[in-house]
This record gives C-alpha cells, structure tokens and sequence, in this order.
C-alpha cells in the first residue's frame, strides 16, 4: 500500500492541533481538533478520479437535447480513447530522491502517489491523462503534517538541489502544479495533512488553519462553531486554502464575502530562505503590503502552511433567484446599476443570450424545458433573452430591502420571473458544485470542453465579449471545425466585472490533433485578453499556461519586479519554476 494512502488512514493526532496558537485574544479559541471524533477532514486522494474531475462516485448526466443542441453547432463526434491506470503506471521512472529525502515518514515514491499529483484540471492535464502521455512525474511527494515538517523539507530540498512544487487540491486549470522536464529531481509538496481548523479568535473574527484544507473541511469546521469563511469557486469540493491564496481565487459569491483578497487576513509562508510570517493586522500604512505580495505567488514565494482567514457569523438566511431579462443590454445595466448604488446582494451573475439557451437545455428534462420555454415565450422574451443568477445573504431585515431595491431595477427592464424561476434559483443552489462534473461525460461522448476568464472595466465589456468570442469562434476555421462559444459575467465590481467564456468543440482523430486544435483557441483567446485593457486571469492564476501573456499585462518593468522579489525569497529557482513566469 503506498505511504499516503496508509497516512490518511492513521488517526494520528495532526501536528497542526498542537501548534501553540499566537493569538493572545482571550475571546479566541485554541481548537483540540484530536480530541473531536467527528472533524471532518480532506476527501482522500483514492477518493477522487485520477484522470478526470471530482469524487468517483458522483456523475452527472447530460440531457439528449443539451448533448443536441452542442451538436448542432459543432458537428458530430467522436469520442477519444482512454488508456488505463494500469498502463500509465508502468511509464512512471524510478525515483531519482536521494535516500535522505525518500527515507523520510511523510515521503512517498509510491508510483500511484507520484501519478495522482503529476496533473491538474486543465485541457493540456486531461490529454495527458486520457492520452497516458504524462512525460513527467514528480520523483517523489510529500505530506508534511506541521510548519516545521515543511521548514525540514525545504532545507532538504536546498541541501539536495531539488525542485519542489507546493500542492493543494490540484485543481488548477492553467498548468500550476505540472512537474517540469528538469536534471534536479522534483518534490511535490502535497498540503493534504494540513487540513484542520487551529484557533479561532471569536472577538477579531479571525480563524487560522492548516493550508491544506478543502472547502468542505473549512466550511464543516467552521460551522460547528456558528461561522462562515464563504468562499466557493466552483472548484470548492477540492480546492484549498493554500491554492485559493496562492492563485488569487474568487468565489461564487464575491459580491457579499469580497474575493480571496478581502478574506485572507495573514499567515506562515515557509520561503526557502527562511520563514516569512504575515502579521493579520487589519489595515496598515507601513509601506507596501506582505500580505498581497505573496497573494498570487502560485508557488513560487514558498508554501504557505497555516492562513489566517477573515470569518463571519453564520447568516440567518440565504436565498438564489433566477430571473430573465429581454437582452443582454438590459441584464447588463441591472447588474452595473446594483452595484453602483450598493445593493447588498451576495451573487450576481449574467449568461448571455447563447448561454441562457444553453442552460435552459443542458440543466433540464425535455418535460422542464417545455415549461420553461413556453412559460417565457408567454411573457414575451425571445431567442435574444438572458438569464440572471442573484442571491442574498445575511439577516432577514437586510435581505427583504436588498431584495426590494433589486426588484425596483429589475422592473425598469422589464424582468420576467415567477414561481418556476424562483424554482430555478433553488435547483441553482443544490447542483452548484456538480457542473463540472458535466466536463467527464461530455468528453466520453467526444464533445471537449474548456473555460476561460477575464475581468475588465464596464466601457469595455461588451466589445470585450465580442473580441474574446470572435476569436474562438475562427480559431479553427482552418480546419473547418466549428467552436461553440458562451459567455456570462460571474463576478461585478463597481468598475467593471469578470467574464467568463465557455466553448465546445470536436475532439480529433487523436489525442495530439485535439490538443493541437485546443492550442488554437487557446492562443486566440489569449491574445484578444493581451490587449492592455483585460487580465489574463481573473481567478485562475497565471499557470504554466498563460504565463507567455502576462507581460502584455504587467509591462516589462512589471515582470523585473516581480522576478526580483521571487528572488530573494527563492535564489536559487527551486520553488515551482516555469509557473507564473516563464523563467
Ligand atoms: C471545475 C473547476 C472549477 C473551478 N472554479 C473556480 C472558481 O470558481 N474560482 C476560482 O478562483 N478558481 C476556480 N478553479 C481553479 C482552481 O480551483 C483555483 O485556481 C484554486 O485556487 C486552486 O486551488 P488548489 O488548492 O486546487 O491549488 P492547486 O491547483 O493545487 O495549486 C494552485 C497553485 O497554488 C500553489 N499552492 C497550492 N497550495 C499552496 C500552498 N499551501 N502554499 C503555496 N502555494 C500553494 C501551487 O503551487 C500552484 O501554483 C476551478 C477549477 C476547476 C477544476
């Protein structure tokens, strides 16, 4: 069995329990994890689908008509093939770790271990793990359990000359965590063990935790004691702490809880030249900010073991709401108007009209669709109509005003809503994490799909969204494949907004010629956000993957900045090289 697997199976008491909480508050709690039975932990690593998305025992199926529609589109397909476990695990090489690093309790050269933390969640990632062609494994992972279990591995790692990338839940989509062809052996640093809620200062509404921990366990942890961090990316079942710090990551609900920026109050970052602790002072004039400099760092600043995180009190009530809007111009001022005039709502989030369409296929049965259909069709919208996501959270008294004054600009654009929207709010909410899911079957039957995403301000968006949409839409045209492309806005400032672009296309006669097809929309969507007025990211981080655009955004004197400061944390280009930056 390999060391990992009989890791998360022990119930050792977690170092992280016995580390002596710093906060002097006299509010604040040291949490004995170990002596709670019942504190949920980590989904283990077997649990989840070692080339694809999520837990094995959950699918979810796509309806013939939603499966229909994407056909219509982009043609008939033809599903890839996929190799086994098995196979792949005969390509993995020995381990090149010297025996001071392998003889160690929490390092594992185990080949399952090393495959399962060899890819993430991006296009290139499911190639490679349907294709077998990994070409890369990590020589070896790691499973620290405390601060100084990480600060011995990185002293290690320096004594040895190894390469050494930090690892939450693996669900990057842009490359973060892929071990590179490298002569220095690669140590994965998988943050799993880490996973337990340590003190929480009831007073500053501050809870500090292990950086490995997962949606689930911080909010499950959180919610024995009546509190709520409230940060859900999509990714939320796996994704972690340390990764959401790491990347920069937003949550569905940014609009109420602010992005991870607003929540992360402070932390340990272990650097390989020491360890960098990040006061959770609450504002400070005392020239530039620690704690956004190693926001966004993807690895490449160290491995953050322990954050502090800016909580609040469960809310007495939370509500999602569908409505629809005759046309994107309209759904668009409602959106921007809500949040220039400080409506407290907690989502917000606007497909356009292809994606309206989309949904109203992929998320229903032929009986639902009907009703849906003929129901809106009666009050009125057309093909052009889009749909709006909202919701609220906090107190009764706060959520029926925000309600009412959105209901006000939802009138002035001649909102449709109704029992079954509000149905459709509700069925929103239960099967939120469950989308990606959708990812898998769609693949088994041939249909690829990825996701993009960028932010920008108000003024822009709509020639944005064409730019971004136009250039998928022709990126094949040279093959005369067709890409089916949607868009909605997922995240709104008062500045402007995020959008976030999905698109279908065939997969080709093999694994190589389909992510040679997935290379081209890639490139063209890129450039059309390299354009000095879009990020290349709002919430995905910069990857491996668009690492190549980042300095149309930061400008060449950006980047020196950047490199400089990762320098003289990591001098010698250890910590998860060729991520964020090329070099
Ligand atoms: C289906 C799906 C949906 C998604 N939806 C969203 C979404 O809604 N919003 C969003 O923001 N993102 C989303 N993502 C992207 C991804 O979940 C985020 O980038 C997330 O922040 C990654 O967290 P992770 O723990 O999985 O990190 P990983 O993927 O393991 O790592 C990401 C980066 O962080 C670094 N890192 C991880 N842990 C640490 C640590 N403790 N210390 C230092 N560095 C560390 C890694 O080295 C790497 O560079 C989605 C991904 C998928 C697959």
């Amino acid at each position: 069995m390999s060391k990992i697997k009989s890791l998360i199976r022990k119930t050792s008491k977690p170092a992280s329990a016995v580390v002596t909480s710093t906060t002097q508050n006299t509010n604040s709690t040291d949490i004995d994890t170990a002596s709670k039975s019942n504190t949920p932990v980590n989904t283990p690593i077997e649990q989840t689908r070692w080339n694809g998305w999520g837990n094995v025992n959950i699918n979810k199926k796509v309806s013939t008509h939603g499966a229909k529609l994407i056909k219509s589109h982009i043609g008939k397909t033809k599903k890839l093939s996929s190799v086994s476990l098995q196979e792949v695990l005969k390509k993995v090489p020995k381990s090149r770790l010297p025996a001071a690093i392998t003889n160690l309790d929490m390092v594992s050269i185990d080949n399952e271990d090393r495959l399962r933390h060899a890819r993430g969640q991006s296009f290139p990632d499911w190639i490679a793990m349907h294709g077998g062609e990994f070409k890369v494994f990590p020589d070896g992972v790691a499973m620290p359990q405390s601060t100084s279990d990480v600060e011995t591995l990185l002293q290690l790692a320096r004594e040895h000359d190894l390469i050494v990338i930090p690892y939450g839940g693996g669900t990057s989509v842009v490359g973060h965590i892929n071990p590179p062809k490298d002569s220095r052996p690669v140590l994965t640093v998988a943050m799993s063990k880490m996973d337990q809620l340590i003190d929480l200062d009831f007073e500053s509404q501050i809870a500090t935790f292990g950086a490995g921990s997962q949606g689930p366990a911080v909010e499950a942890q959180l919610d024995e004691h009546g509190y709520r961090l409230g940060h859900y990316p999509q990714s939320w079942e796996l994704s972690t702490l340390g990764g959401w710090v790491a990347a920069r990551s937003s949550g569905q609900q940014s609009l109420g809880y602010g992005r991870i920026e607003q929540m992360f109050a402070g932390g340990t970052l272990v650097t390989p030249q020491g360890v960098l602790n990040i006061a959770d002072i609450p504002a400070s004039s005392a020239g530039p900010d620690l704690r956004e400099m190693v926001m966004g760092t993807e690895g490449r600043a160290g491995i953050f073991t322990e954050v502090k995180m800016r909580v609040q009190p469960q809310p007495e009530e939370e509500l999602f709401k569908v409505v629809f809007l005759p046309n994107w111009k309209a759904g668009k001022a409602v959106l921007r108007q809500a949040v220039q005039k400080n409506i407290r709502l907690s989502m917000l989030r606007l497909s356009n009209a292809v994606e309206t369409d989309a949904h109203l296929h992929l998320g229903t049965s032929p009986s639902q669709f009907l009703a849906i259909s003929t129901y809106l069709k009666a009050r009125g919208l057309d093909s052009q109509k889009v749909m709006l996501t909202y919701g609220v959270t906090g107190d009764k008294a706060q959520n029926k005003l925000a309600l009412n004054q959105f209901k006000q600009l939802l009138k002035q654009q001649n909102s449709v809503t109704g029992k079954i929207t509000d149905i459709m709010g509700s069925v929103w909410a239960h099967g939120r994490f469950k989308f990606p899911y959708l990812r898998g079957t769609l693949w088994e039957k041939g249909i690829m799909v990825d996701t993009f995403e960028t932010a920008t301000n108000w003024n822009n968006i709509d020639e944005q969204m064409q730019q971004m949409q136009e250039a998928v839409q022709t990126s094949l045209s040279d093959e005369g494949e067709e890409v089916m492309v949607f868009t909605h806005i997922s995240h709104v400032y008062k500045q402007g907004a995020s959008l976030y672009t999905t698109y279908f296309f065939r997969a080709g006669k093999d694994h190589t010629s389909t992510l040679t097809r997935w290379q081209k929309i890639k490139h063209a969507a890129s450039l059309s956000l390299a354009n000095g007025t879009a990020t290349i990211s709002h919430q995905h981080g910069v990857g491996r993957d668009h690492a190549p655009y980042l300095a149309a955004e930061k400008g060449e004197l950006g980047i020196q900045v950047t490199k400089d400061m990762l320098k003289s944390l990591d001098p010698e280009k250890r910590m998860n090289p060729g991520a964020l930056l090329e070099d």
